[in-house]
């Protein structure tokens, strides 16, 4: 299954609205401006749509929509793995819906509003700890949507350490400078630097930026507390093992998303043409979530993935067959050295 790059927790309250503040499962939404949204339009259906870890808050943030505004509200009912995941199906059955948990990527139905999720985390904290794993005094400081509007206290705190702070630029589907997506490390790569910290939980984003940029990455865990060092020689293990097992395979699963952000068709008929022009058996298959039992009965022997990169490089324990990247199948044709290992992003 797709992973989402949110990691809006899975707590198991239901959501607290007072005044302009309203918290959902420990996250902050701007909800006063969604009801002034839907006031101002008129809209009479309104959609909802979160990941799984805001889901249980719904309910009770649909009854206070209904509420304050009158109109009828419609919760999304499948998976939410991001921004890049808008329910495109519920959109068109509404007149405004309304996503929340992640920033816009920049694309989509006009009739969606994003609402961030904010986590009240200090960060002030566990950053000064961090700032006693570096080597150097100037680093590039990236973070997720959900602790991104308290990057300035990260700064500060490092600055109180004696350590400049640096933030890469937004741009692209990135919507907040020090932002990183999984699936998007421009704000890091764009930094000349040689270490960075990462602010947030898991360890997918920090092993990203250490593997687009080369570089050292500290990561600082404000839920915890806990500081580490990121190592990618696991991964890059797995991901040689999963290289070399497709060797052997004849017939591909090329695997295209319907999912809006995760549209990568020009990609996945180029990597179809380069299979196909080495002999290999090579087919598109066009899907909303990547699943296991999608594939089962297509008769693959390997597959590449062109969704989220996630798939491959998070899910793929959970397939039978080897699952790779675009670039991981062109290391695999011999078309790029494995010293060039890239990291599968989206722009
Ligand atoms: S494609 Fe990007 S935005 Fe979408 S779930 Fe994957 S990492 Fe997140």
């Amino acid at each position: 299954m797709a992973r989402a790059h949110s990691t809006a927790g899975s707590s198991t309250d239901t959501g607290t609205i007072s005044g302009s503040c309203s918290c959902f499962s420990g996250y902050d939404l701007d909800l006063d401006r969604a009801v002034e949204l839907i006031k101002k339009s008129n809209a009479r259906r309104v959609g909802l749509q979160a990941p799984e870890g805001l889901k249980r808050s719904m309910p009770a943030l649909a009854r206070q929509i209904e509420a304050q505004t009158g109109s009828e509200v419609i919760i999304s009912g499948d998976p939410c793995f991001g921004a890049c995941d808008v329910d495109m199906s519920l959109s068109h059955e509404v007149d405004l819906m309304l996503h929340l948990g992640h920033a816009e990527l920049g694309e989509g139905p006009e009739n969606v509003i994003f609402l961030e999720a904010r986590m009240d985390a200090d960060l002030t904290d566990v950053v000064k700890k961090a700032a006693q794993s570096l080597r150097v005094k100037r680093v590039g400081l990236t973070t997720t949507i959900q602790h991104v509007h308290k990057i300035d206290q990260a700064v500060q705190a490092l600055r109180e350490e004696g350590v400049e702070g640096v933030l890469g630029p937004a741009g692209g589907r990135i919507r907040h400078p020090g932002q990183v997506l999984g699936c998007s490390y421009r704000t890091a790569r764009s930094l000349d630097v040689t270490e960075f910290i990462f602010i947030g939980t898991g360890q997918f984003h920090p092993l990203g930026i250490a593997l687009a940029t080369a570089k050292r990455v500290v990561t600082a865990d404000p839920i915890t507390g806990e500081v580490s060092e990121i190592n990618t020689d696991a991964l890059l293990r797995r991901r040689f093992a999963a290289i070399f097992r497709a060797q052997d395979a004849k017939r591909f699963a090329i695997l295209a998303s319907k999912k809006p952000g995760q549209r990568r068709m020009a990609l996945a008929q180029r990597i179809k043409a380069l299979g196909e022009a080495r002999g290999l058996e090579m087919f598109l298959v066009y899907l909303d979530n990547v699943e296991p039992d999608r594939l089962l009965n297509l008769g693959a022997q390997a597959a590449v993935s062109t969704a989220c990169p996630r798939v491959a490089l998070d899910d793929a324990a959970k397939y039978k067959i080897p699952m790779l990247t675009a670039p991981e199948f062109e290391i695999m044709l011999g078309e790029r050295e494995w010293e060039r290992y890239e990291f599968d992003e989206m722009e």
